[in-house]
């Protein structure tokens, strides 16, 4: 093995149809922020609080074809509105979080199910079954002064043209700014974190050679074939 004196390495990038780039430094997620969708994985809503965990920033890809990964088979797809952080910071109120954000996007939650129910029921960290290579494919970014998240904005996703998972994102519990007030209570979010804002019903699988398009009104679709 080499020795190395430095090192330094690259993040990676989200880019805008303008060319403008987005260093990614981490991504967090979010469970359970639609109520449908707590109710299909057996959690009562009401009784649930923000469930937040975390895939490494190498998940981030911008691609139309992403590879069908091992150690699961039964990949399960999530739609999710990606929220991109522009400016950080620690304790930040719900109401001062609008004008931190520097873009949006759509993003597919990529999820190894089988895995995920077996460390559950093993009582251990689920992080395996939500982190690994390209598990979050991310459409292109749309910079915030261009977008913002309305309750009547559609979000959905379909495999091969059927519609699996639709809803709206004023379905969610917490919405975008209380979400990014609760998880900044705990931790300083910074410049470059993505934030998954939760899925709504209709998870499913997806298996090699379907045809995923997420989508969400008024941002670029995220499409991508399981090679
Ligand atoms: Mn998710």
């Amino acid at each position: 093995m080499a020795t190395l004196s430095s090192l330094s390495w690259s993040a990676p990038c989200l880019r805008s149809a303008a060319g403008e780039t987005f260093a990614v430094r981490h991504i967090w997620c979010v469970g359970r922020n639609y109520p449908e969708h707590a109710r299909e994985m057996g959690v009562d809503p009401s009784r649930s609080s923000p469930i937040f965990f975390a895939k490494p920033a190498q998940a981030a890809v911008q691609t139309g074809s992403v590879e069908y990964p091992p150690e699961t088979d039964d990949l399960h797809h999530e739609v999710e509105l990606a929220v991109l952080i522009g400016e950080g910071g620690r304790d930040i109120p719900a109401a001062d979080w609008l004008d931190r954000i520097w873009g949006f996007a759509v993003a597919v939650d990529l999820t190894r199910r089988d895995a995920q129910a077996r460390f559950k029921a093993a009582g251990q960290p689920w992080e395996l079954s939500k982190g690994f290579d390209q598990s979050a494919p991310i459409g292109t970014v749309v910079p915030a002064s261009e977008w913002r998240p309305r309750p009547e904005t559609t979000i959905e996703l379909s495999v091969n043209d059927q519609i699996r998972q639709q809803g709206r994102l004023g379905d969610m519990i917490w919405p975008v700014p209380e979400l990014l007030e609760e998880l900044s209570r705990s931790l300083t979010l910074n410049a470059g974190d993505v934030v998954l804002t939760g899925t709504p019903a209709g998870v499913g699988p997806i298996e090699r050679g379907d045809r995923v398009e997420a989508s969400i009104q008024g941002l670029p679709a995220c499409k991508f074939e399981m090679a």
